[in-house]
């Protein structure tokens, strides 16, 4: 299938590259670049030996997304393009919304242009917001408590109303759970621009020597060693599970929800001590309060996307440090290297 993937020279976006291409897809990458490097694609048209078609420019400009399905002529496409920082999303709502709300209104738009009838959208946990009940299923209220959450919500909704007007198109909605880990080759990983938000580039930065200590943001949740409990999901896995929700989207309409996570959860301890047996180092911590904003714990239901999709997740969390650790000690500057 001919896919065009926005947002692909970034973290899951790249790994989803290279899923597509080995199993014999075509792609085409629309991004702007504002959280990613050119280098990316270089070394993923590298490691597949395939050649790929890019543009930049931002998902939300008509003209270039009319430039790029005359051009393409796509089948499907991956919308992985947007912001993702909770924090930020408070500070710069209407930024946030104008992106994620805004780029997903504009592909909708040029897709209705082109005849392109299938999309797969990157969503999050995040849009739950505080857990009625453990695991989540795709069943469960959604109450996001952040801009960025409301953003990808929102987005949901677009879409749904979308399919349910059209009849004859196709949206997958994915709800990410916490994607790490990276490329067995250690060529393509995460490579946060700033301090790192998330634990698991925090943690690698804290062992390759780049930050001192990583913070643990709480030890007084009701989990079994106080800090917050979340479901880690390898971004091979991930990336395998937008492969087979494009195989879905061909068959069937509509709109549809899935969890995207494994169903089993550790803690920032835990995720400690895993990366320490992964590098052989240990990662010196230092204690804190809560993160405003943060849950307790979060854990998928992942039978649907396991009945429906034919996929779930295959790697361990010893896969999710070990990788994180090849690439981080290979690339200490990430893509500056
Ligand atoms: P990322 O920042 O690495 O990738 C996003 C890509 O989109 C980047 O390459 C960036 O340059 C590009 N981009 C941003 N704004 C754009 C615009 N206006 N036009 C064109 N390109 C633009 O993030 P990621 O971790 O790969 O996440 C991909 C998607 O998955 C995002 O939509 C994110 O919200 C969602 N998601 C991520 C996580 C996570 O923890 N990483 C969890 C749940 C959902
Ligand atoms: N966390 C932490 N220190 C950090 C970053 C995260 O203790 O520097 C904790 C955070 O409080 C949460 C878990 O690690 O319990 C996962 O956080 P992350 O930001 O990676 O994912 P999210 O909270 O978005 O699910």
């Amino acid at each position: 299938m001919r896919v065009l993937v926005t947002g692909g020279a970034g973290y899951i976006g790249s790994h989803t590259l290279l899923e597509l291409l080995a199993q014999g897809h075509e792609v085409c990458v629309l991004d702007n670049y504002t959280n990613a490097t050119p280098e990316v694609l270089t070394r993923v048209r590298t490691l597949s030996n395939r050649t790929i078609l890019d543009y930049t420019g931002d998902v939300r400009d008509a003209s270039m997304l009319d430039k790029v399905m005359q051009d393409f002529m796509p089948e499907a496409v991956i919308h992985f393009a947007g912001l993702k920082a909770v924090g930020e999303s408070t500070e710069k709502p209407l930024y946030y919304y104008d992106v994620n709300v805004g780029g997903t209104l504009a592909l909708l738009r040029a897709m209705g242009r082109a005849g392109c009838r299938r999309i797969i959208f990157s969503s999050s946990a995040t849009v739950y917001g505080e857990p009625i009940y453990l695991p989540y299923d795709e069943a469960h209220p959604t109450a996001p408590t952040s801009v960025y959450g409301r953003s990808k919500l929102m987005a949901e909704g677009i879409l749904s109303d979308w399919a349910a007007a059209q009849g004859d198109v196709s949206a997958v909605l994915l709800r990410y759970f916490n994607p790490v880990g990276a490329h067995a080759s250690a060529q393509i990983g995460e490579d946060p621009k700033d301090v790192p938000n998330n634990l698991m580039p925090y943690i690698a930065q804290v062992a390759v020597g780049k930050r001192e200590a990583l913070t643990v943001f709480g030890d007084d949740y009701e989990t079994p060693d106080g800090t917050g409990l979340r479901d880690y999901i390898h971004v091979v896995d991930l990336a395998r599970a937008h492969v087979a929700a494009l195989d879905y989207a061909a068959n069937h309409a509509g709109a549809r929800h899935f969890n995207i996570g494994t169903g089993q959860s550790y803690s920032v301890r835990e995720m400690v001590r895993a990366f320490e047996k992964a590098c052989n180092r240990s990662i010196p911590t230092q204690q804190a309060g809560r993160r405003a904003g943060d849950i307790a714990a979060m854990q998928a239901d992942p039978r649907r996307a396991a009945a429906e999709l034919g996929w779930s997740a295959t790697h361990t969390l010893d896969d999710m440090t070990a990788s994180t650790w090849a690439w981080q000690s290979a690339n200490p500057h990430g893509y500056d290297t």
